[in-house]
Protein backbone atom coordinates (compact mmCIF):
# COMPACT_ATOMS: atom_id res chain seq x y z
CA UNK A 1 0.00 0.00 0.00
CA UNK A 2 1.01 3.90 -0.18
CA UNK A 3 3.27 2.89 -3.02
CA UNK A 4 3.65 5.09 -6.42
CA UNK A 5 2.18 2.30 -8.27
CA UNK A 6 -1.11 2.72 -6.50
CA UNK A 7 -1.84 5.95 -7.89
CA UNK A 8 -5.54 5.54 -9.16
CA UNK A 9 -8.10 7.39 -10.67
CA UNK A 10 -10.89 5.62 -10.11
CA UNK A 11 -13.31 6.26 -13.15
CA UNK A 12 -15.59 3.29 -13.36
CA UNK A 13 -18.96 2.65 -12.26
CA UNK A 14 -18.14 3.42 -8.61
CA UNK A 15 -16.12 3.49 -6.09
CA UNK A 16 -15.14 7.04 -7.49
CA UNK A 17 -12.74 8.96 -5.67
CA UNK A 18 -13.28 10.17 -2.34
CA UNK A 19 -12.72 14.11 -2.10
CA UNK A 20 -9.72 14.91 -0.07
CA UNK A 21 -11.57 16.84 2.81
CA UNK A 22 -13.68 13.69 3.00
CA UNK A 23 -10.63 11.52 3.83
CA UNK A 24 -9.85 14.55 6.13
CA UNK A 25 -13.64 14.26 8.13
CA UNK A 26 -12.67 10.71 8.23
CA UNK A 27 -9.48 11.00 10.18
CA UNK A 28 -11.38 12.51 13.01
CA UNK A 29 -11.14 10.50 16.77
CA UNK A 30 -14.28 8.69 17.37
CA UNK A 31 -17.41 9.82 18.65
CA UNK A 32 -19.38 7.75 20.77
CA UNK A 33 -22.94 6.66 18.66
CA UNK A 34 -25.03 8.45 21.60
CA UNK A 35 -22.73 11.00 22.59
CA UNK A 36 -24.62 14.31 22.30
CA UNK A 37 -22.04 15.87 20.20
CA UNK A 38 -22.42 13.10 17.55
CA UNK A 39 -26.03 13.09 17.63
CA UNK A 40 -25.75 16.78 16.26
CA UNK A 41 -23.73 15.73 13.81
CA UNK A 42 -26.38 12.96 12.73
CA UNK A 43 -29.10 15.44 12.48
CA UNK A 44 -27.27 17.69 10.64
CA UNK A 45 -26.51 14.97 8.42
CA UNK A 46 -30.46 13.90 7.98
CA UNK A 47 -31.25 17.87 7.02
CA UNK A 48 -28.51 18.12 4.64
CA UNK A 49 -29.52 14.58 2.69
CA UNK A 50 -32.87 16.43 2.49
CA UNK A 51 -31.64 19.59 0.30
CA UNK A 52 -29.85 17.18 -1.79
CA UNK A 53 -31.92 14.74 -2.38
CA UNK A 54 -34.47 17.97 -3.03
CA UNK A 55 -37.18 16.88 -0.16
CA UNK A 56 -38.88 17.98 3.11
CA UNK A 57 -39.37 14.00 3.84
CA UNK A 58 -38.95 13.86 7.63
CA UNK A 59 -37.88 10.04 7.01
CA UNK A 60 -34.24 10.67 5.43
CA UNK A 61 -31.57 9.24 7.24
CA UNK A 62 -28.54 7.19 5.61
CA UNK A 63 -28.65 3.23 6.63
CA UNK A 64 -25.06 1.09 7.51
CA UNK A 65 -24.19 -0.70 4.26
CA UNK A 66 -24.17 0.26 0.71
CA UNK A 67 -26.48 1.45 -1.77
CA UNK A 68 -28.02 -2.24 -2.31
CA UNK A 69 -28.53 -1.97 1.50
CA UNK A 70 -30.66 0.69 0.82
CA UNK A 71 -32.36 -1.50 -2.15
CA UNK A 72 -33.07 -3.94 0.33
CA UNK A 73 -34.42 -1.33 2.81
CA UNK A 74 -37.06 0.02 0.77
CA UNK A 75 -38.40 -3.50 -0.49
CA UNK A 76 -38.10 -5.22 2.94
CA UNK A 77 -39.89 -2.56 4.46
CA UNK A 78 -42.37 -1.53 1.82
CA UNK A 79 -43.41 -4.76 0.42
CA UNK A 80 -45.94 -7.57 2.56
CA UNK A 81 -45.71 -11.22 1.60
CA UNK A 82 -48.11 -11.36 -1.88
CA UNK A 83 -47.69 -7.98 -2.34
CA UNK A 84 -47.64 -7.37 -6.25
CA UNK A 85 -45.35 -5.33 -7.50
CA UNK A 86 -43.88 -3.65 -10.90
CA UNK A 87 -40.30 -3.34 -11.09
CA UNK A 88 -38.73 -1.96 -14.53
CA UNK A 89 -36.11 -3.53 -15.68
CA UNK A 90 -33.95 -2.24 -18.55
CA UNK A 91 -29.94 -3.26 -16.34
CA UNK A 92 -28.24 -5.07 -14.27
CA UNK A 93 -29.89 -2.76 -11.59
CA UNK A 94 -33.45 -3.56 -12.38
CA UNK A 95 -33.03 -7.28 -11.79
CA UNK A 96 -31.15 -7.04 -8.80
CA UNK A 97 -34.59 -5.27 -7.57
CA UNK A 98 -36.63 -8.02 -8.74
CA UNK A 99 -34.70 -10.42 -7.08
CA UNK A 100 -34.82 -8.71 -3.96
CA UNK A 101 -38.52 -7.82 -4.00
CA UNK A 102 -39.23 -11.21 -4.75
CA UNK A 103 -37.25 -12.62 -1.43
CA UNK A 104 -39.86 -10.48 0.47
CA UNK A 105 -42.30 -12.58 -0.88
CA UNK A 106 -43.99 -9.98 -3.26
CA UNK A 107 -44.94 -11.21 -6.56
CA UNK A 108 -43.41 -9.58 -9.40
CA UNK A 109 -44.55 -7.86 -12.79
CA UNK A 110 -41.61 -7.12 -14.70
CA UNK A 111 -41.87 -4.33 -17.20
CA UNK A 112 -38.57 -4.59 -19.68
CA UNK A 113 -36.81 -2.59 -21.91
CA UNK A 114 -33.53 -3.37 -23.80
CA UNK A 115 -30.05 -2.34 -22.10
CA UNK A 116 -29.62 0.92 -22.96
CA UNK A 117 -32.66 2.15 -23.35
CA UNK A 118 -35.40 3.91 -21.14
CA UNK A 119 -38.60 2.24 -20.07
CA UNK A 120 -41.60 2.55 -21.91
CA UNK A 121 -44.56 4.03 -20.19
CA UNK A 122 -46.85 3.34 -22.36
CA UNK A 123 -45.66 -0.02 -21.50
CA UNK A 124 -46.03 0.48 -17.71
CA UNK A 125 -49.77 1.82 -18.23
CA UNK A 126 -50.99 -1.11 -20.02
CA UNK A 127 -49.15 -3.21 -17.20
CA UNK A 128 -50.84 -1.29 -14.64
CA UNK A 129 -54.41 -1.52 -16.39
CA UNK A 130 -54.39 -5.16 -16.77
CA UNK A 131 -52.82 -5.76 -12.90
CA UNK A 132 -55.25 -4.23 -10.07
CA UNK A 133 -53.73 -3.58 -6.50
CA UNK A 134 -50.47 -3.32 -7.35
CA UNK A 135 -48.79 -1.27 -4.43
CA UNK A 136 -45.82 -0.01 -5.66
CA UNK A 137 -43.77 0.36 -9.09
CA UNK A 138 -39.60 0.63 -9.11
CA UNK A 139 -37.33 1.80 -11.46
CA UNK A 140 -33.85 2.90 -11.52
CA UNK A 141 -33.40 6.46 -12.47
CA UNK A 142 -29.64 5.98 -13.25
CA UNK A 143 -29.24 2.90 -14.71
CA UNK A 144 -25.17 2.29 -13.97
CA UNK A 145 -24.78 -0.67 -15.57
CA UNK A 146 -25.98 1.07 -19.09
CA UNK A 147 -25.56 4.56 -18.47
CA UNK A 148 -29.13 5.46 -18.93
CA UNK A 149 -31.20 8.21 -17.55
CA UNK A 150 -34.95 7.19 -16.99
CA UNK A 151 -37.38 10.29 -17.22
CA UNK A 152 -39.64 10.24 -14.20
CA UNK A 153 -42.00 12.60 -14.49
CA UNK A 154 -44.94 11.18 -16.55
CA UNK A 155 -44.16 7.84 -14.77
CA UNK A 156 -44.35 8.98 -11.23
CA UNK A 157 -48.09 9.80 -12.51
CA UNK A 158 -48.93 7.19 -14.42
CA UNK A 159 -48.32 5.58 -11.13
CA UNK A 160 -50.08 7.61 -8.81
CA UNK A 161 -52.80 7.62 -11.11
CA UNK A 162 -53.02 3.80 -10.42
CA UNK A 163 -52.67 4.02 -6.69
CA UNK A 164 -49.60 2.52 -6.33
CA UNK A 165 -46.21 3.73 -4.41
CA UNK A 166 -43.51 5.00 -6.73
CA UNK A 167 -39.79 3.67 -5.74
CA UNK A 168 -36.50 5.43 -7.55
CA UNK A 169 -32.85 3.93 -7.35
CA UNK A 170 -30.91 6.74 -6.80
CA UNK A 171 -27.83 5.05 -5.89
CA UNK A 172 -25.80 6.78 -9.05
CA UNK A 173 -28.40 10.02 -9.17
CA UNK A 174 -27.60 12.00 -5.64
CA UNK A 175 -25.31 14.09 -5.99
CA UNK A 176 -25.02 13.74 -10.04
CA UNK A 177 -28.56 14.84 -11.31
CA UNK A 178 -31.42 16.47 -10.25
CA UNK A 179 -32.98 13.96 -8.10
CA UNK A 180 -36.54 16.13 -7.05
CA UNK A 181 -37.83 13.92 -5.01
CA UNK A 182 -41.07 16.32 -3.61
CA UNK A 183 -41.65 17.47 -6.80
CA UNK A 184 -41.55 14.65 -8.66
CA UNK A 185 -43.59 12.88 -6.51
CA UNK A 186 -41.31 10.06 -5.38
CA UNK A 187 -41.98 8.63 -2.45
CA UNK A 188 -39.09 6.27 -1.30
CA UNK A 189 -35.59 6.62 -3.03
CA UNK A 190 -32.29 4.66 -2.04
CA UNK A 191 -28.58 5.95 -2.75
CA UNK A 192 -25.23 5.14 -1.87
CA UNK A 193 -22.08 6.95 -0.25
CA UNK A 194 -19.28 5.73 -3.41
CA UNK A 195 -20.57 7.16 -6.43
CA UNK A 196 -21.57 10.91 -6.82
CA UNK A 197 -21.35 11.88 -3.19
CA UNK A 198 -17.49 11.47 -3.31
CA UNK A 199 -17.35 9.45 -0.09
CA UNK A 200 -16.43 5.56 0.40
CA UNK A 201 -18.95 3.19 -0.08
CA UNK A 202 -20.33 2.45 3.41
CA UNK A 203 -23.78 4.12 4.25
CA UNK A 204 -27.33 4.13 2.11
CA UNK A 205 -28.90 7.09 2.33
CA UNK A 206 -32.97 6.67 2.20
CA UNK A 207 -35.82 8.58 1.71
CA UNK A 208 -39.44 7.91 2.28
CA UNK A 209 -43.09 10.01 1.58
CA UNK A 210 -45.70 10.25 4.14
CA UNK A 211 -47.63 7.63 1.97
CA UNK A 212 -44.66 5.70 2.24
CA UNK A 213 -44.81 5.85 5.75
CA UNK A 214 -48.15 5.31 5.97
CA UNK A 215 -48.07 1.88 4.13
CA UNK A 216 -45.13 0.95 6.61
CA UNK A 217 -47.78 2.06 9.46
CA UNK A 218 -50.55 -0.31 8.25
CA UNK A 219 -48.37 -3.42 7.87
CA UNK A 220 -50.05 -6.50 9.43
CA UNK A 221 -46.63 -8.39 9.46
CA UNK A 222 -43.13 -8.14 10.82
CA UNK A 223 -40.06 -6.45 8.44
CA UNK A 224 -38.11 -10.02 7.83
CA UNK A 225 -34.89 -7.97 8.46
CA UNK A 226 -34.32 -7.31 11.79
CA UNK A 227 -31.16 -5.21 10.88
CA UNK A 228 -32.85 -2.88 8.44
CA UNK A 229 -36.66 -2.28 10.07
CA UNK A 230 -37.03 1.40 10.04
CA UNK A 231 -39.68 1.34 12.87
CA UNK A 232 -36.76 0.53 15.00
CA UNK A 233 -33.33 2.48 12.85
CA UNK A 234 -35.92 5.59 13.40
CA UNK A 235 -35.96 5.40 17.19
CA UNK A 236 -32.09 5.84 16.76
CA UNK A 237 -32.23 8.35 14.28
CA UNK A 238 -35.30 10.41 15.24
CA UNK A 239 -35.66 11.71 18.94
CA UNK A 240 -36.14 8.80 20.98
CA UNK A 241 -32.05 7.91 20.59
CA UNK A 242 -32.67 4.60 21.35
CA UNK A 243 -29.48 1.89 20.70
CA UNK A 244 -30.11 -0.25 17.58
CA UNK A 245 -27.11 -1.04 15.88
CA UNK A 246 -24.09 0.72 16.60
CA UNK A 247 -23.86 3.53 13.69
CA UNK A 248 -20.68 3.43 11.57
CA UNK A 249 -19.54 6.68 13.18
CA UNK A 250 -16.58 7.51 10.89
CA UNK A 251 -18.72 6.85 7.90
CA UNK A 252 -21.65 9.73 9.32
CA UNK A 253 -18.23 11.73 9.34
CA UNK A 254 -17.51 11.40 5.65
CA UNK A 255 -21.15 11.51 4.32
CA UNK A 256 -22.06 14.42 6.46
CA UNK A 257 -18.49 16.29 4.98
CA UNK A 258 -19.53 15.26 1.35
CA UNK A 259 -22.85 16.35 1.41
CA UNK A 260 -21.78 19.71 3.27
CA UNK A 261 -19.73 20.17 0.33
CA UNK A 262 -21.87 19.87 -2.24
CA UNK A 263 -24.26 22.39 -0.37
CA UNK A 264 -21.63 24.73 -0.26
CA UNK A 265 -20.87 24.71 -4.33
CA UNK A 266 -24.60 24.53 -4.81
CA UNK A 267 -26.49 21.71 -5.78
CA UNK A 268 -27.15 23.52 -9.35
CA UNK A 269 -23.46 24.03 -9.97
CA UNK A 270 -23.09 20.37 -9.11
CA UNK A 271 -25.11 18.97 -11.49
CA UNK A 272 -23.83 21.51 -14.19
CA UNK A 273 -20.44 20.52 -13.56
CA UNK A 274 -21.39 16.77 -14.10
CA UNK A 275 -23.08 17.67 -17.24
CA UNK A 276 -20.97 19.82 -18.94
CA UNK A 277 -17.94 17.30 -18.55
CA UNK A 278 -20.28 14.46 -19.00
CA UNK A 279 -20.62 16.08 -22.10
CA UNK A 280 -17.20 16.71 -23.13
CA UNK A 281 -16.59 13.50 -22.73
CA UNK A 282 -19.35 12.35 -25.20
CA UNK A 283 -18.17 14.23 -27.46
CA UNK A 284 -14.61 13.28 -27.51
CA UNK A 285 -15.46 9.84 -27.69
CA UNK A 286 -17.14 10.32 -30.67
CA UNK A 287 -14.83 12.76 -32.13
CA UNK A 288 -12.27 10.02 -31.88
CA UNK A 289 -14.66 7.78 -33.74
CA UNK A 290 -16.40 5.63 -31.04
CA UNK A 291 -19.85 5.22 -30.80
CA UNK A 292 -21.72 5.42 -27.17
CA UNK A 293 -24.32 3.07 -26.64
CA UNK A 294 -26.96 4.95 -25.02
CA UNK A 295 -28.68 7.59 -26.91
CA UNK A 296 -28.19 11.13 -26.72
CA UNK A 297 -31.21 12.02 -25.25
CA UNK A 298 -31.10 9.61 -22.54
CA UNK A 299 -27.12 9.49 -21.34
CA UNK A 300 -26.36 9.91 -17.69
CA UNK A 301 -23.08 12.38 -17.68
CA UNK A 302 -21.88 10.63 -14.84
CA UNK A 303 -21.55 7.06 -16.32
CA UNK A 304 -20.90 6.74 -20.07
CA UNK A 305 -21.06 3.24 -22.40
CA UNK A 306 -19.10 3.52 -25.30
CA UNK A 307 -19.14 0.54 -27.50
CA UNK A 308 -15.88 -1.39 -27.72
CA UNK A 309 -14.19 -1.39 -31.20
CA UNK A 310 -14.17 -4.77 -33.13
CA UNK A 311 -10.76 -6.56 -33.03
CA UNK A 312 -9.92 -4.74 -29.90
CA UNK A 313 -8.95 -6.42 -26.44
CA UNK A 314 -11.51 -5.33 -23.80
CA UNK A 315 -9.47 -6.90 -20.81
CA UNK A 316 -6.20 -5.89 -22.08
CA UNK A 317 -7.13 -2.25 -22.75
CA UNK A 318 -8.48 -1.77 -19.42
CA UNK A 319 -5.36 -3.34 -17.90
CA UNK A 320 -3.02 -1.46 -19.45
CA UNK A 321 -5.30 1.76 -18.69
CA UNK A 322 -4.99 0.56 -15.19
CA UNK A 323 -1.01 -0.25 -15.24
CA UNK A 324 0.00 2.54 -17.55
CA UNK A 325 -1.91 5.55 -16.25
CA UNK A 326 -3.40 4.52 -13.23
CA UNK A 327 -6.92 4.83 -14.80
CA UNK A 328 -9.52 2.38 -13.87
CA UNK A 329 -12.50 2.27 -15.87
CA UNK A 330 -15.34 -0.71 -16.07
CA UNK A 331 -15.88 -3.56 -18.19
CA UNK A 332 -19.59 -4.15 -19.04
CA UNK A 333 -22.24 -6.26 -17.27
CA UNK A 334 -24.51 -8.91 -18.47
CA UNK A 335 -25.70 -9.17 -21.56
CA UNK A 336 -22.86 -6.05 -22.33
CA UNK A 337 -20.07 -7.89 -21.11
CA UNK A 338 -16.95 -7.45 -23.59
CA UNK A 339 -19.24 -4.73 -25.42
CA UNK A 340 -19.03 -1.96 -23.74
CA UNK A 341 -16.55 -0.25 -21.41
CA UNK A 342 -18.30 2.06 -18.67
CA UNK A 343 -16.35 5.32 -17.82
CA UNK A 344 -17.65 7.46 -14.47
CA UNK A 345 -17.21 11.19 -14.39
CA UNK A 346 -18.96 11.05 -10.62
CA UNK A 347 -18.95 13.84 -8.29
CA UNK A 348 -15.15 15.20 -7.17
CA UNK A 349 -14.01 13.35 -10.51
CA UNK A 350 -15.82 14.84 -12.66
CA UNK A 351 -13.43 17.67 -13.95
CA UNK A 352 -11.79 18.81 -17.46
CA UNK A 353 -8.62 17.00 -15.88
CA UNK A 354 -10.12 13.72 -16.03
CA UNK A 355 -11.41 13.96 -19.41
CA UNK A 356 -8.52 14.58 -21.27
CA UNK A 357 -6.70 12.35 -19.07
CA UNK A 358 -8.92 9.64 -20.09
CA UNK A 359 -9.37 10.36 -23.63
CA UNK A 360 -5.61 10.87 -24.35
CA UNK A 361 -4.79 7.71 -22.83
CA UNK A 362 -7.27 5.39 -24.22
CA UNK A 363 -6.10 7.07 -27.64
CA UNK A 364 -2.70 5.78 -26.93
CA UNK A 365 -3.66 2.59 -25.52
CA UNK A 366 -6.16 2.09 -28.52
CA UNK A 367 -3.62 3.20 -30.88
CA UNK A 368 -1.20 0.22 -29.75
CA UNK A 369 -3.49 -2.16 -29.68
CA UNK A 370 -3.70 -1.57 -33.39
CA UNK A 371 -6.87 0.11 -33.43
CA UNK A 372 -7.13 2.35 -36.65
CA UNK A 373 -9.20 4.77 -35.74
CA UNK A 374 -12.18 6.60 -37.21
CA UNK A 375 -12.80 4.91 -41.05
C1 LIG B 1 -23.85 0.75 -7.41
C2 LIG B 1 -25.32 0.61 -7.57
C3 LIG B 1 -26.10 -0.18 -6.71
C4 LIG B 1 -25.49 -1.03 -5.62
O1 LIG B 1 -24.74 -0.31 -4.75
P1 LIG B 1 -23.58 -1.04 -3.87
O2 LIG B 1 -22.95 0.14 -3.20
O3 LIG B 1 -22.67 -1.71 -4.86
O4 LIG B 1 -24.22 -1.97 -2.96
C5 LIG B 1 -27.47 -0.21 -6.90
N1 LIG B 1 -28.05 0.49 -7.90
C6 LIG B 1 -27.33 1.24 -8.76
C7 LIG B 1 -28.03 1.98 -9.84
C8 LIG B 1 -25.95 1.31 -8.62
O5 LIG B 1 -25.25 2.05 -9.48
Amino acid sequence: MGSETNERVLMGPGPSDVHPNVLRAMAKPLLGHLDPAFLTVMNETMSLLRQVYQTKNELTLAMSGTGSAGMETVFVNLVEPGDKVVICVNGLFGQRMVDVASRCGATVIEVEAPWGEVIDIDKVKATLQLHTDVSLVAVVHAETSTGVLQPLEQLSEIVHDYGALFVCDMVTSLGGVPTLIDERKIDAAYSGTQKCLSAPPGLAPVTFSEQAVQKMARRKSKVQSWYLDLSMIQNYWGDERSYHHTAPITMVYALHESLRLIIEEGVESVFWRHRMFGEALHNGLEEMGLQLLVHKDHRLPQLTSVRIPEGVDDANVRKQLLTKYGIEIGGGLGELKGKVWRIGLMGFNAKQRNVTLFLAALQEVLVAEGWKGKS
